[in-house]
């Protein structure tokens, strides 16, 4: 499939088209749904692009960018543009939170009570705090991490109790939905439990951040309340993940 791969070069020519785009689809979900523009994080999932790639977004204006894989992200960063902000978006393996704790500013995809407690622990051992998301599993799918929707403001006042963590919000991967009204049933039910917890007025916890939404389904989670959007193929083009 070689004919798949997109060149470096192509890749920056994809973003000059697409870029617009996505933002005047996310300004039209904002307008639709009474919302400001400038509350919406467009956080650019740059797993397998290249650095080159990604300083070429960032000097157009990304501001975000959302890593998947710790050995990748550590692999980028001598050679990324250091304004950007860097979040953790992968699955979180609790051994290797350690490489990460200074190299990120939140880890977005914590999927549990042991993992937020490790990212405690090293945050206060590096003398800061991390603002985290706690990852919700809301489609109670097997295959995914993250915290069950019927356990999780127990997970929530637990995390919440634990030093050098920050409660910043929610994070969600919805199942695959080939319609796009399933599709908002979930974002809508994470809206849900995002405002039910942000009512209960928990200490250490901040409902701020609702990080939901990709290149299929960014204008439908900002119509139910996201307000990061974590956005790759559609800014970048498809991934080559055989590189
Ligand atoms: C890859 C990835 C995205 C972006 O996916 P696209 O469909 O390419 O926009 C968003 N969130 C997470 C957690 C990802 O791993």
């Amino acid at each position: 499939m070689t004919e798949n791969i997109l060149t470096d070069a192509e890749r920056i020519e994809w973003f000059e088209n697409n870029y617009s785009e996505v933002k005047e689809k996310i300004a039209l979900a904002c307008r639709e749904s009474g919302r400001d523009v400038n509350d919406i994080i467009l956080l650019a999932a740059t797993k397998t692009v290249p650095v080159s790639v990604i300083n070429h977004a960032i000097n157009s204006g990304i501001n975000f960018i959302g890593e998947n894989r710790v050995q990748e992200l550590l692999s980028k960063t001598d050679a990324l543009d250091k304004t950007v902000h860097k979040h953790f978006i992968g699955t979180l393996q609790t051994n290797k939170i350690k490489y990460i704790i200074n190299e990120v500013e939140m880890i977005e995809s914590v999927p549990s009570v042991k993992a937020a407690e490790e990212i405690g622990r090293l945050a206060v051992k590096n003398g800061k705090t991390m603002d985290i998301l706690l990852e919700i599993n809301i489609g109670n799918e097997e295959s995914k991490s993250g915290f069950l929707p019927a356990e999780a403001e127990t997970a929530i006042k637990e995390v919440s109790k634990t030093p050098g963590v920050r409660i910043m919000g929610l994070m969600a991967i919805p199942p695959i939905c080939d319609k796009k009204q399933d599709i908002c049933e979930y974002f809508c039910k994470m809206e849900k439990m995002f405002i039910d917890i942000s009512a209960k007025n928990i200490d250490n916890v901040s409902m701020v951040y609702l990080s939901m939404g990709m290149s299929d389904d960014y204008y439908e989670a900002i119509k139910c309340g996201a307000n990061i959007v974590r956005v790759g193929t559609a800014l970048f083009g498809r991934r080559n993940y055989n590189k």
